[in-house]
């Protein structure tokens, strides 16, 4: 029995199968890591969450910086890998899918239910009143105004892409969620995540120690690694088709 077979073998085994996706899934759609060399912060000092709240002129930069990573992913489609897991979703294979990626490929792919921790960036948001909006009207509007937009709701100017900003925290209830499913597995997936950043990767852990069977698939290597059943280091969007073609 080879990896692909084995991992096909304990999710076809599994009735609470939970699995969580970071960067490197979306990455072959395109979309850069934002910790790579090639990402936004190798060039721009990210608006801390304080400072949005504090400054016209950090706001100012903040829109500056969403507009111009708006750009870098606009226009990316969901891959094999997303394809892979909203087909298993469908078919009833996964209990939960919880992400760090705030590009939506996993709905774009077909998948429903999944748990954005570090929100969306294809939303806009009222700080003040919750107001909430599709994101393109909106760097639109800042890129022919060069203004930052206010809600249009409240008019309060704390209006901001639907992400988690340096500085802000999780989403309690999105957290509540995905670490009560996690407890929960009995099978945990990492799927192209460092497992760098917490608390969200503090979620396989949790699994774990849970008794979950836990299987890491990713670039490269993970603090992680040495707790996992198996860990592949290996393209995710190949390695996913791979076990699903030896599902029975
Ligand atoms: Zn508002």
């Amino acid at each position: 029995m080879d990896n692909y077979q084995q991992i096909a073998a304990w999710l076809a085994a599994a009735s609470r199968t939970v699995v969580f996706t970071g960067a490197g899934i979306s990455t072959e759609s395109g979309i850069p890591d934002f910790r790579s060399p090639g990402g936004i912060w190798a060039t721009s000092t990210p608006v801390e969450y304080h400072d949005f709240l504090e400054s016209a002129d950090a706001r100012y930069e903040y829109w500056r910086q969403k507009a111009a990573a708006h750009r870098d992913y606009a226009r990316c489609q969901p891959n094999i890998g997303h394809q892979v897991l909203a087909q298993w979703q469908a078919r009833g294979r996964l209990r939960g899918l919880i992400t760090q990626n705030i590009d939506e490929l996993h709905q774009q792919a077909g998948s429903t239910g999944v748990l954005e921790l570090h929100g969306t960036a294809r939303k806009v948001k009222c700080l003040a009143c919750d107001e909430i909006r599709e994101a393109d009207p909106w760097v639109a509007a800042f890129l022919e105004s060069d203004q930052p937009p206010s809600c249009p709701a409240c008019a309060s100017p704390l209006f901001k892409h639907a992400t988690i900003s340096f500085g802000q925290a999780l989403d309690r209830a999105t957290l509540a969620k995905s670490m009560k499913l996690s407890q929960e597995a009995d099978l945990f997936l990492a799927l192209g995540s460092s497992l760098v950043v917490h608390p969200a990767a503090g979620l396989p852990q949790l699994a774990r120690q849970r008794g979950a069977r836990l299987v890491i698939i990713t670039r490269d290597e993970t603090p992680l690694d040495g707790l996992a059943d198996l860990v592949l280091h290996e393209p995710l969007g190949a390695a996913l088709e791979a076990i699903a073609a030896a599902l029975p």
